[in-house]
């Protein structure tokens, strides 16, 4: 049967709107040779040989993949391991595996929410948590960012049966990180459960590098997410809490129950990697240094930087024109940045999302500046 016309729009309006991103995406991956200022690995775990090598050691011991889901037979002694070692670093009595951050977001809140819960969430959140929401058939409030007399507004005049707090740690495009003290004691007030996305934050912040909740207790902060994907250089995610909400969510969380488990040699590799971040808080200190340096030149420079003193480092063009303008510019001299648009921000915040990581060197910093000041010296500032 033909496809209808109705159709064939759609797909042809769905072209059109990509079709300039999917000409930058060929460009990137036709490039050799690259000053990548976009990824999230902070740390530079993801190339670090001894997590490289644990990886290809766990295959060889445990198997290419886990054949199996979690409550089957895919849960391995690695994972359980891996599991013990996330609950102990964030401090939490357990903590749960899950293949994505994606999975492990659209899982928590399904499993916790329904159509008696409401949930509040800072309006910047990330994509998986207003998606999860939605899984989950709770009522959805968004609250101004980082406002938490607009969340104040919202909890006191919900009739809910179940209030549920929801916010990134450290926010992805923005860099900014959530005042966790504040959303605390609203939880505590409203008699609302807190739970906190903190992708960003892991083996960033903290003194220890456990993130932005690092010295709360599962009081303040009794439902907790991390991703593996970004400073500790594997993938997958965690959920971390008391062990009556891990049994709780283990039992529900469809994300969890119907997929394969983790691969194991991936289990492997992010245990590594962990004790790397526990132990050498040199890369954490290094990271550190970049940032204040970046900012501090890029500031000299007259920069349009954000407000932001984690790797994720905004400069704020406004305009879409401009911010492509840019983006080709700084590729042509070989290097990536992220190129961020509506809707993945709101209209008239477009930006270039830069990020650093412990393995860049002080000269690729500077590379990085000079094309940033040559970007300047020819910007065209173009009409909205
Ligand atoms: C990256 C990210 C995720 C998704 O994690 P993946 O493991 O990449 O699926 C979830 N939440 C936040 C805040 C993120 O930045």
């Amino acid at each position: 049967m033909p496809v209808s016309k109705a159709w064939q729009e759609r797909l042809a309006n769905a072209r059109e709107q990509r079709i300039r991103e999917q000409r930058w995406r060929c460009r990137l991956v036709n490039t050799r040779r690259w000053l990548d200022f976009a990824g999230n690995d902070y740390l530079g775990l993801a190339h670090d040989p001894r997590v490289q090598a644990a990886q290809a050691e766990g295959a060889r011991r445990f198997g290419a993949g886990a054949g199996a889901s979690h409550l089957v037979s895919g849960h391995l002694d690695i994972h359980d391991a891996l599991e013990d070692a996330l609950a102990r670093w964030t401090g939490r009595e357990r903590a749960l595996l899950f293949s994505t951050g994606y999975m492990a977001n659209l899982g928590v809140l399904q499993a916790l929410a329904d159509s008696h819960t409401a949930i509040f969430q800072d309006r910047l959140n990330h994509a998986s948590l207003l998606d999860g929401a939605t899984l989950s058939g709770a009522r959805s409030r968004r609250f101004h960012h980082r406002d938490s007399s607009d969340l104040e507004r919202l909890l006191s005049r919900s009739t809910a049966t179940h209030n549920l707090v929801v916010s990134d740690g450290v926010f992805s495009m923005d860099g900014d990180v959530a005042d966790i003290t504040a959303l605390g004691q609203l939880s505590q007030q409203y008699n609302a459960w807190l739970m906190i996305d903190d992708a960003h934050g892991l083996g960033v912040l903290g003194n220890n590098g456990s993130g932005c909740v690092e010295g709360f207790n599962s009081d303040t902060v009794p439902i907790l997410v991390g991703t593996l994907g970004k400073a500790l250089g594997t993938s997958g995610a965690f959920v971390a809490g008391d062990a009556a909400l891990i049994e709780h969510i283990t039992q529900f969380a469809r994300s969890y129950v119907y997929t394969t488990a983790q691969p194991p040699s991936i289990a492997a590799s992010t245990l590594a990697a962990l004790t790397i971040v526990q132990h050498e808080p040199e890369h954490r200190l290094r990271l550190q240094q970049h940032i204040n340096y970046f900012r501090q030149q890029a500031e000299a420079l007259g920069l349009p930087l954000g407000n932001s003193h984690t790797p994720i480092q905004p400069l704020l063009l406004g305009n879409e024109l401009r911010t492509m303008t840019w983006a080709t510019r700084l590729t042509e001299l070989g290097i990536q940045v992220g190129a961020i648009r509506p809707p993945t921000v709101p209209k008239g915040a477009a930006r270039l999302r830069i990020t650093l990581s412990a393995r860049h060197t002080p000269s690729d910093i500077d590379r990085l500046l000079e094309g940033l000041e040559s970007c300047l010296r020819e910007d065209v500032v173009c009409p909205a």
